[in-house]
Order: structure tokens, then sequence, then C-alpha cells
């Protein structure tokens, strides 16, 4: 099923703009059974050129998050609220949010995820229909049926100048993620001693 999703998708045409402006379709990385899925904005240069969701310096920030929780990049699943690269890295319109909106929602059913993690404003607003990051952050709402938490998006902190209060900050709310999945990778990394 996720195989079929992806490859229906993998020519999409649904926004003209979108087609235009990117190089490829950024389906999402990762592994599909994953027990977490990411959600992203929309790829940007980087990701637009190799194919990868968060390839670039936020996704850098990302890999310690994850890490700091003892999670890698193969331990997730990570896609966006929109799958092209939009021009010049404007905001995905509102008409190109909904077109692939049917996408998400099916991956998101298909995944079955124990829980989803909207990054940053534009995800957590596709998901939870909610805006206010700094309010929403490292709390848990539900969509689909499925757990969701907000949080900081990378690229904040990364034009905070890395303030590192915002940075703990971030670290906690993946404490929540943590906590959410059990302990099994506490488990994993004892057990490596
Ligand atoms: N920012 C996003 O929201 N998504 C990416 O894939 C990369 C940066």
């Amino acid at each position: 099923m996720f195989d079929k999703l992806k490859q229906e998708y993998s020519n999409c045409n649904r926004c003209k703009k979108l087609c235009k402006s990117r190089t490829q379709v950024v389906f999402g990385s990762g592994n599909p059974n994953a027990e977490v899925l990411f959600i992203g904005e929309a790829p940007g240069a980087n990701e637009d050129k190799q194919g990868i969701p968060f390839c670039g310096m936020s996704g850098k920030v990302l890999s310690e998050l994850l890490s700091s929780i003892n999670l890698s990049r193969e331990d997730i699943f990570i896609t966006n609220t929109i799958l092209c690269r939009p021009e010049n890295n404007r905001n995905p319109a509102k008409e190109e949010v909904a077109n692939c909106k049917e996408r998400l929602d099916r991956l998101i059913q298909i995944m079955d995820p124990k829980v989803i993690v909207t990054i940053g404003n534009f995800a957590t607003e596709r998901i939870l229909g909610k805006t206010g990051i700094k309010s929403l952050k490292g709390r848990v709402f539900s969509y689909l049926d499925k757990k969701v938490v907000p949080v900081i998006h990378p690229a904040s902190y990364l034009y905070s100048g890395r303030n590192p209060v915002m940075f703990a900050e971030m670290k906690g709310d993946f404490e929540v993620i943590r906590d959410m999945l059990g302990n099994q990778n506490q488990q994993k990394t004892l057990a490596e001693f």
C-alpha cells in the first residue's frame, strides 16, 4: 500500500506551479513501518535536488534532536505537508496544501503511527487547524485517531542564531515524544553496554 501511494504521487501534476518549480517529487524518507511520522513544511533547495526531506541545515538540527532521545533517521519516517518545492522557497499556497491532503491522510492511515510530530507552524496548522506553535509545542493533540505532538521547526532555531535556551526547550519537547513511545529505545541503548 505504501509503495502504491508513493508510485501514484511520483508524477503528480495536481499543482501546475509546483510541477514547474520542482526537480522531483520528494515523497519522504526513513522507515515506513516506523512508530513515528514527522511532517515538515515543504522541500527546500537541497531536498529538491537530493529527493530527501530535511537533508540540509535544518535536517542536521533535527538529527541532533532525534539522537538526544536515542532515535535515528532510520527509526522514523519523515515527509512534508506538500511534496514539491515551491519556487524561491515561498510558503505553500492553500490550494497546494489541499491538493496534497489526500496523500498525507492516506500515508497516515497506511503507516498507522503511534505518534505524529508536526514540525513548525505550517504542518501544525495543516494537521490540527491551529496556529501559534509557541503555545502548541510539546502538547499532545489528536488527528485521525493518532496522537500528535507539534514541535518548533529547526529553521526557527537556526534563524535565532542557535539560541541555546530555545534548543533546550526543543529537546524538552522531544522528550515528550520519547515518553509516548515508551522506553524501548532506552532499553536498546542499555543493552548495548
Ligand atoms: N524544511 C521543511 O519543512 N522540510 C524539509 O524537507 C526541509 C526543510
